[in-house]
């Protein structure tokens, strides 16, 4: 039995005796054209390697398993894997994983240096830090097909200057060209989720919009920059705890015009290469 109407659905998780976990964010898609839609967008081929986080009744898995060449899934759910075991065991391109998604290695997945692509609705509660890890990697995946909340998609594909701008678009904006694809209403999944979702394509890019020498130092100066987003650089800088700035006498503005940035800035207005230059900088300035 698969899964294509919010009745099949509700039928076939009644069979399985599973209530849906909200804190697993178990929104299921139950619209198959939608789920076809995806995967076809998604440009899958015999020699596509592809990661699905979250495969729940297999909505998407179902084509992804037609398409691709190999189709690895990740699910947390034991009650959901074990019903997925069974129901693809004949498919050999297809294998299951029972794990969080969040503590699994993906990259070790696929042979080392294969190219490989995510294809997921990811689970509400923790999209986000599924989406922070993908741009932590060294070396991210080609491309990603993801279903998220629409403002976390809004927050995904913001540019400098649009008020969705933030730690999650300068982060996907290292590696990621981002684009809004399509909206999903609520009445596609089961339970029906109470906002809407979108779909965005992610496509890496030849080469990183910026590289910073020290990704940690990276990391905490734009944490801290966008937790006052509010308050322009010049103060952000001079308020840096001391173990990220440069020793005493150093003049913000001096460090800022350096990297291109007007002193009187705010964080939600930097480009991510101006970001990269910026803490490359600060970091030089302290530890020459
Ligand atoms: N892909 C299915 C679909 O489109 O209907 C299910 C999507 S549902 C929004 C999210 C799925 O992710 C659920 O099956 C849930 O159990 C699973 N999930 C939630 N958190 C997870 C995690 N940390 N690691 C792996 N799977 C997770």
């Amino acid at each position: 039995m698969k899964a294509t109407r919010s009745s099949d659905t509700r039928a076939l998780l009644a069979s399985l005796s599973v209530r849906p976990l909200k804190r697993l964010g178990q929104n299921f898609l139950c619209d198959e054209n939608m789920a076809r839609w995806i995967v076809r967008r998604a440009g899958i081929g015999p020699d596509s390697h592809v990661l699905e986080i979250g495969p729940g009744l297999g909505a998407l898995t179902e084509f992804l398993a037609q398409e691709a060449g190999r189709v690895v899934a990740i699910e947390a759910d034991i009650r959901l894997y074990g019903w997925l075991k069974e129901r693809y065991a004949t498919c050999s391109n297809v294998s299951f994983i029972h794990a969080d998604a969040l503590e699994v290695e993906w990259a070790s997945l696929f042979d080392p240096g294969a190219s490989w692509m995510l294809v997921s609705n990811l689970p509400y509660a923790s999209g986000t830090r599924m989406m922070m890890r993908m741009f932590e990697m060294d070396d991210p995946p080609s491309r990603a097909l993801v279903t998220l909340q629409a403002d976390v998609a809004e927050r995904l594909v913001a540019e400098p200057g649009a008020p969705a701008y933030g730690l999650l678009a300068i982060w996907r904006g290292r590696w990621f060209d981002a684009r809004m694809i399509r909206a999903i209403p609520p009445a596609c999944f089961y339970p029906p989720p109470h906002v809407a979702s979108s779909v965005v394509e992610l496509r890496r890019r030849s080469s990183p919009r910026c590289a910073p020498r020290n990704p940690e130092h990276f990391r905490d100066l734009t944490r801290l920059a966008f937790m006052r987003r509010r308050k322009q650089m010049r103060r952000i800088l001079l308020d840096l705890p001391v173990c990220m700035r440069p020793p005493d006498g150093f003049v913000p503005e001096d460090i800022l015009r350096a990297v291109g940035v007007a002193p009187d800035a705010r964080p939600e207005t930097i480009a991510v290469e101006s970001w990269g230059a910026l803490a490359d900088l600060l970091g030089q300035a302290r530890d020459p």
